[in-house]
């Protein structure tokens, strides 16, 4: 039996621990071939995008190679984006490569694999609300939150200029919306030291729009509460149990017919699966676009092909679905790896076991706030402040940790702490 190709498509929260963790066991002992698969050459941790698309950090200095990573950690890396899949045949099929002036770099590709994970994440979901797409940005990607970033920099620009106003609508209050939400506003607090003289807080107004009585309505009332009080303290608008009907250029048509006037318009409420699952009609995708598969992460029918993360739906044992979350996305990774071990061992796979340890939003400077489950105590309880922070950096660094090992991994944050504290903390360009 030749050596084994393990192809992971996806290399985000769960995908890239995971081809790191297989690297280094197996990859660089040659024992199999790991082939990690992204449409990015750049990783940057998701919970992290909605910093860059304020600048509050630079990809350029927080991103991730995975070409250079994969050489030191044992797996190989090609970018790609996933179009077809064949479980007959076991092939996918990674689609045309173009370059910025849309000139092609690379025609379709064709890869086989033994055993095929799918980690491609989610992406939000506008309920096909008219003119979502075509008048938000999604901070899906990247790309995302460049666009963002640049539509930011105009407004702040323009503002500077005129001292006109700048709205920004964000429809979603869960956490991606209300972390952005504190942290844009943070950021206009603080343009003034680079160089914005005429702008100040008083001419940004946020809006943030969510369809439930209250923000963070997953999170229990306490956390949600305590986030609430904080955003209007710096005075975020907020619109609560409103449901936008449309949106414009204008800005967003509510339910009742009210419009919210925004320049910018991000839509960060709902999750689903890629769109490319619409299009794997051999595989048992659910109607939001999800995969599903069994407790052992196997897609439904379908062996030697496994998924993880958002663009999975693996139903617990209380008949819940798993959340669509960072800690969900690395503990399924951890569980994969030893479940590719022990297969390769021809040992029996273990099913999924989610831990909930609580859910942490960062407000910027402002504070932090959250609720921590698990052994510390019964039940779970709130935390805020300093603690809350602590806990939130704490997600972020097991996230490095898996993918350098925990001493690297520190070493790595040191290194970037000492690059951001040489340059500006706002990036402007
Ligand atoms: C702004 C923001 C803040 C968040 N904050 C938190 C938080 O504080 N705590 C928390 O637990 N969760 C948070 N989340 C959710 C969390 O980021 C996700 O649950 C998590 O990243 C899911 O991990 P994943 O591995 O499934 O997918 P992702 O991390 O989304 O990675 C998917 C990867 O697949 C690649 N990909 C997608 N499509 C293709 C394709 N067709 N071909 C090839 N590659 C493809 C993408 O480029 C990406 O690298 C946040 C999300 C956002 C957007």
């Amino acid at each position: 039996m030749g050596t084994k190709r393990i192809v992971i498509v996806g290399g985000g929260a769960g995908g890239l621990a995971l081809a790191s963790k297989l690297g280094r066991k197996l990859g660089l002992k040659s024992k199999a071939d790991i082939l990690l698969i992204d449409r990015s050459p750049i990783h940057i941790w998701k919970p992290k995008l909605h910093e860059v698309a304020v600048g509050a950090i630079d990809q350029s200095i927080e991103g991730l190679l995975y070409r250079d990573h994969g050489l030191k950690n044992g797996y190989r890396y090609q970018r790609g984006s996933l179009e077809a899949l064949d479980p007959d045949a076991k092939t996918i099929q990674l689609s045309a490569l173009y370059n910025e002036r849309q000139e092609l770099l690379m025609g379709p590709r064709t890869i086989e694999y033994d055993y095929l994970v799918l980690a491609l994440g989610g992406v939000s979901n506008s309920f096909n609300t008219p003119g979502a797409e075509s008048h938000c940005i999604f901070l899906d990607n990247l790309q995302n939150a460049e666009q963002f970033h640049r539509q930011l920099l105009d407004g702040l620009m323009l503002l500077d200029e005129t001292q006109s106003r700048l709205s920004i609508g964000i429809v979603g209050a869960g956490a991606t919306g209300v972390e952005l939400a504190a942290e844009l506003h943070h950021v206009v607090e603080s343009v003034r030291e680079f160089g914005y003289q005429n702008i100040s807080k008083q001419h940004l107004d946020i809006h943030l729009i969510e369809a439930a009585p209250k923000i963070l309505p997953q999170l229990p009332d306490r956390v949600s509460g305590r986030a609430q009080a904080v955003l209007d303290k710096i005075g975020i608008h907020l619109h609560l149990g409103v449901q936008v009907k449309e949106v414009t250029k204008e800005g967003f048509t509510t339910q009742d017919g009210n419009l919210i006037r925004a320049d910018i318009r991000v839509w960060a409420a709902g999750v689903k699966g890629p769109n490319v699952f619409s299009d794997l009609s051999k595989l048992p995708i659910t109607p939001r676009n999800q995969v599903e598969v069994d407790a052992c992460m196997r897609v439904k029918g379908h062996t030697d092909i496994y998924a993880l993360g958002d663009c999975a739906q693996l139903i617990l044992a209380d008949g819940k679905p798993v959340p669509p979350r960072a800690q969900a996305a690395s503990q399924m990774a951890e569980t994969l790896y030893h479940n590719i071990l022990n297969r390769l061992a021809g040992q029996a796979e273990a099913p999924f076991e989610y831990r909930d340890y609580g859910s942490l939003v960062s407000l910027s400077r402002f504070s932090a706030v959250g609720n921590l489950m698990g052994n510390l105590r019964r039940g779970d309880f709130f935390i805020e402040g300093h603690v809350a922070r602590f806990m939130y950096l704490s997600l972020y660094h097991r996230h490095l940790s898996s993918l350098f090992g925990w001493f690297s991994a520190l070493v790595y944050r040191l290194a970037q702490k000492l690059l951001r504290w040489q340059r500006p903390k706002l990036k402007l360009h």
